[in-house]
């Protein structure tokens, strides 16, 4: 093991601020901390920062890695102050204060810090029975989306060369569990491919024959936003051809398809080749490191129990942000929370390094700027402030906020861009699939998993 502060042995001593994770909550501490004399090293065990609101588009073919995707180090490139290491944080020792990280390539090195900021978000969770993840990825990462892409479209190439219509029935069947707005979205992506961007490109099967299931344990879809909202979106999934089965229990998952548990206790087994799990999140493994190593308290999904001002209790210099952070007041895992609090946690670094008096209440307000979910072509649910909008309204206002925070104008030029082609004549363009299984592996790059499991 070494140490990368021994490399930056010549610069002057400044305070140390390392931020664990470069996703929405770590990338806004660090530009928060860009002109404080700091010197900031941001971990990440990838090297960019990831959109993962429009993950369901790379899933489907429609955006590119690249369109979703920022790397860190481009980011921050104007950040004199601000280094990128990429590594998994595997370990800490609040005493020494230094974080332990790990190699892709298996080798591991420590951090030092003064300041530490976790915003390590959070991965699918599958409620107890991880080895669905074979079978069924979830959708959190780059890696899950290319896997998500390979296993759709290469489903469709399967069903083409099958000889009986059973065969190709049980490739053109496509389950989503978890109908909040991420399965939503995937869903209704699905059937849309099916319809508009494969249509007359087959020559033995019909794309448009192609079912997808959407299954849920409530009663209905993106109850989140509310009764009307939820019947709507319930409305134009059905209209897309979309088979809601609602109120039920997800209780096994194989190669060849999955089974639902009724309320009643009816099980039901449905043939399909393509499972896709969007149906719950749970910490990411590193949380349970930190937790045992502070002393932490972890809610049921192993978020780490912060006080008002986002520090861990008892750490008064560890501040834990974004997603992976649990209040007594819970906040929703959206991008904005994990934005304002990767802030927040930032601009208490600054004033304690510039010794400036911390404000009277540093607790952490949230300042709720709405939430959206597209469901198809012009159809999409926005709730902002007590206003809601669906259909064409609600769809514009989906793209507008979506845009607004997508990293990196050129992205935002290219993602416009292949929305109208999209919209005119619908196309995809990124439907390249790599010829081996990158979702082999459940959780790559996660070497906590792979020790837990050697
Ligand atoms: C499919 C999907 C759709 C979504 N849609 C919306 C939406 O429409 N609107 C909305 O507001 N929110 C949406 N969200 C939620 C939003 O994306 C998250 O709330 C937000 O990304 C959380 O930010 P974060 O920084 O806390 O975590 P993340 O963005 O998950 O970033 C965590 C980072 O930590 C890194 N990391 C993890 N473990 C380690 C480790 N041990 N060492 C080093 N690095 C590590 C990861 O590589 C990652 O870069 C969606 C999420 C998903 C998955």
């Amino acid at each position: 093991m070494n140490s990368l502060s021994q490399s930056c042995a010549a610069k002057p001593a400044r305070p140390k601020v390392v931020i664990i994770g470069g996703g929405f909550a770590g990338l806004w501490a660090a530009r928060r901390l860009k002109r404080v004399p700091v010197d900031v090293t941001l971990l990440d065990r990838g090297t960019s920062n990831l959109f993962q609101p429009l993950l369901y588009q790379c899933a489907t073919g429609l955006l590119s890695e690249g369109q979703i995707t920022q790397p860190l180090r481009s980011l921050l490139r104007d950040h004199r102050n601000a280094t990128v290491v990429l590594g998994e944080a595997v370990g800490i020792d609040p005493d020494a204060k230094t974080v332990t990280a790990r190699r892709v390539n298996g080798g591991s090195f420590e951090l030092g810090y003064d300041y530490l900021i976790v915003a390590a978000g959070m991965r699918q969770s599958y409620f107890g029975h991880d080895e669905f993840a074979k079978h069924a990825p979830g959708m959190k990462t780059l890696d899950d989306a290319l896997a998500i892409r390979r296993r759709v479209y290469g489903a469709f190439e399967i069903a083409e060369s099958l000889p009986t219509a059973e065969e190709r029935a049980e490739w053109l069947t496509f389950a989503v569990t978890g109908a909040g707005p991420a399965g939503v979205e995937l869903a209704g992506q699905i059937r849309e491919l099916a319809t508009r961007a494969l249509a007359r490109e087959y020559r033995n099967i019909d794309p448009s024959e192609a079912r997808v299931l959407l299954f849920d344990g409530l009663p209905s879809p993106v109850t989140a936003f509310g009764p009307r909202m939820s019947e709507r979106a319930s409305r134009q999934l059905t209209r897309l051809g979309v088979e809601l089965h609602m109120g039920v229990l997800v209780t096994d998952v194989t190669e060849a398809g999955l089974t639902a548990k009724a309320k009643d206790g009816t099980l039901t087994n449905y043939r399909t080749r393509t499972v896709l799990w969007t149906a719950g999140v749970a910490a990411v493994p590193f949380a349970t490191v930190l937790a045992k190593a502070l002393d932490a308290v972890q809610d049921r999904a192993g978020r780490i129990g912060v006080l008002d001002d986002l520090t861990v209790p008892g750490h008064d210099r560890i501040w834990v942000v974004g997603d992976i952070m649990a209040r007594d007041k819970p906040l929703p895992g959206v991008a904005e929370v994990a934005m304002q609090s990767g802030y927040h946690a930032a601009a208490q670094v600054d004033r304690k390094v510039r010794l400036q008096p911390a404000r009277r209440n540093e607790a952490f307000r949230y300042h709720d700027l709405g939430s959206a979910a597209y469901i198809s072509r012009y159809h999409a649910i926005v709730e902002f402030k007590g206003i809601r909008l669906s259909g064409f309204p609600g769809w514009l206002a989906w793209g507008v906020i979506h845009l607004a925070f997508l990293s990196g104008a050129w992205n935002r030029i290219r993602a416009i861009s292949t929305w109208m082609v999209y919209l005119t004549r619908g196309r995809r363009s990124e439907r390249a699939i790599p010829y081996g299984d990158p979702g082999a592996m459940p959780y790559p790059y996660s070497a906590i998993t792979q020790q837990a499991e050697s």
